[in-house]
């Protein structure tokens, strides 16, 4: 675990674990990077030995740790401590990692800012002015300020890829099941899972190496016959060798930083040796709508369940059962939330799904279809991840609707199930731009592959607001 070197026994001797509580003090106040911050409550749930003893971690305030609160960004579970632990955090507690705290994000991942979380903003390290990404721009933001070396996510659409591109760090989508979802609080069940964001290839690679693997509390979760356990995950992938690399080409309405990375970064690819070729991915334009609707509509059965009965924000006083769900649900979800629930139910309502769901799905289909096509001729494929750099908070930056058409790049991992990597690729007009690899499914170790060695050429950069000794 060379890659953690630095950081490990920072928490457990407690010398460094002060200097650690300083820095965060320093940091944090302009970053507004967590929801919780308690690494006191977080030591009590690690051994105090393993390959990551002391090294602190975020999580995304959508996965389950035992005595910390699970809000999800919303109001709804405002207050709401969770009584049991995620079975991704428990891996890495056992090998000793430390929950630090509970990140931000934009409410129950819907969105791509981090802005419209209940309770707070997240500003971007690089430019307080910019939103950090979403939907776990707090775990982004924080590896990104150097105040953990990684921190989990979960990817839908995008979200830990997202807000790694805009922080200028890593940001890893597993396959579809290869992570256990045990602990994670479901948004669309068909397309989440639990990503990592951590400052290097190497990390990314050692945390994924140690959460995947098939859950028995998880019946989605899988394993690759042959991969089990560490060891075995990289003798199985250490032979394959990537040597085509397809980029996805045509008119991508890029804004010219991004365009102009892209360009570098390809040319980059070349220098390295790999076969760089163009390539087309026929069903681009149906990315984002299919999402839309098959997100929306997975959406609004899984928030069902929050009524303000069994857990969390609860209004003053309701007449009747009915008035208290009524009430709880309108105090309780923010705007996005409620848009995004009434697009589920319009998409889902009888007599009407096979004009939007149904059909959803059939081009869901194609669109697998269309990746299987395109990994005939390559082995991985190169692809933006956003059009633009981090946008500003607010009304200078992109609306709602702007987001979700920016979503067409990354959508499409999600919809296809394969794995995809965010890495940084320099800079632009002083902002990071991160460009996406993905890969058929299980293979991660391919994207790591092309990463590791882009980052001998093109080393991940610092942000400013990253003045960490340990990173
Ligand atoms: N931006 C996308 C959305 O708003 C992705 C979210 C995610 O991956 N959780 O749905």
């Amino acid at each position: 675990m060379s890659s953690f070197t630095r950081w490990i026994g920072l928490l457990t001797d407690p010398k460094t674990f002060d200097s650690y509580m300083r820095y965060v003090e320093q940091v944090e106040p302009r970053i507004g990077a967590f929801i919780q911050f308690d690494p006191h409550l977080g030591l009590r749930g690690s051994s105090p030995e393993g390959l990551l003893r002391g090294v602190p971690f975020a999580v995304k305030d959508i996965l389950a740790v035992k005595g910390f609160r699970l809000t999800c960004g919303s109001r709804i579970l405002e207050g709401f401590v969770s009584p049991y632990t995620a079975t991704v955090v428990e891996k890495l507690q056992r090998a000793g990692a430390v929950v630090v705290g509970k990140t931000n994000m934009d409410e129950f991942g819907m969105g791509s800012s981090t802005d419209t979380s209940f309770y707070k903003q997240t500003c971007n390290p690089w430019d307080p002015e910019r939103v950090a990404g979403g939907s776990s721009g707090g775990s982004a933001a924080a590896v990104a300020s150097g105040m953990v070396p990684f921190a989990l996510g979960s990817d839908t659409g995008g979200s830990v890829r997202q807000p790694a591109a805009f922080c200028g760090i890593y940001g890893l989508k597993p396959t579809y099941g290869v992570v256990s979802r045990y602990g994670l609080v479901a948004y669309a069940s068909s397309l989440d899972v639990v990503g990592v964001c951590a400052a290097s290839v190497e990390m990314t690679e050692e945390i994924f190496a140690l959460i995947r693997g098939k859950d028995e509390r998880d019946q989605t979760s899988l394993e690759e016959a042959g991969t089990s356990g560490v060891e075995g995950f990289h003798e199985k992938n250490s032979n394959k060798i990537v040597r085509k690399i397809g980029f996805v080409s045509g008119n991508l309405g890029l804004d010219s930083g991004v365009e102009r990375a892209y360009q570098k970064t390809q040319e980059v690819l070349r220098s390295l040796g790999y076969e760089v070729q163009p390539i087309e991915l026929s069903m681009l334009e149906y990315y984002a709508p299919v999402y839309y609707t098959i997100a929306t509509a997975e959406a609004s059965a899984n928030l069902a369940r929050y009524t303000g009965i069994r857990y969390g924000y609860r209004p003053e006083y309701a007449e009747n059962p009915e008035e208290l769900v009524r009430k709880a649900r309108s105090e309780g979800f923010g705007e996005e939330v409620k848009l995004r629930i009434l697009l589920g139910t319009f998409v889902l309502r009888s007599g009407f799904q096979d004009q939007y769901y149904q059909r959803a799905q059939r081009i869901r289909t194609a669109i697998r279809k269309d990746f299987d096509r395109v990994f005939q001729e390559v082995d991985v494929i190169l692809s933006p991840v956003f059009p633009t750099q981090a946008f500003k908070h607010g009304s200078e930056g992109l609306d709602p609707f702007q987001q979700k058409v920016a979503d067409r790049f990354t959508t499409a991992a999600n919809l296809a199930g394969i794995p995809a990597l965010s890495f940084p690729a320099g800079l632009e007009d002083g902002l990071p731009v991160g460009f996406q690899l993905m890969a058929p499914v299980f293979g991660e170790e391919l994207l790591f592959q092309v990463a590791r060695r882009f980052a001998e050429a093109v080393p991940p950069l610092k942000a400013p607001f990253n003045t960490s000794p340990w990173s």
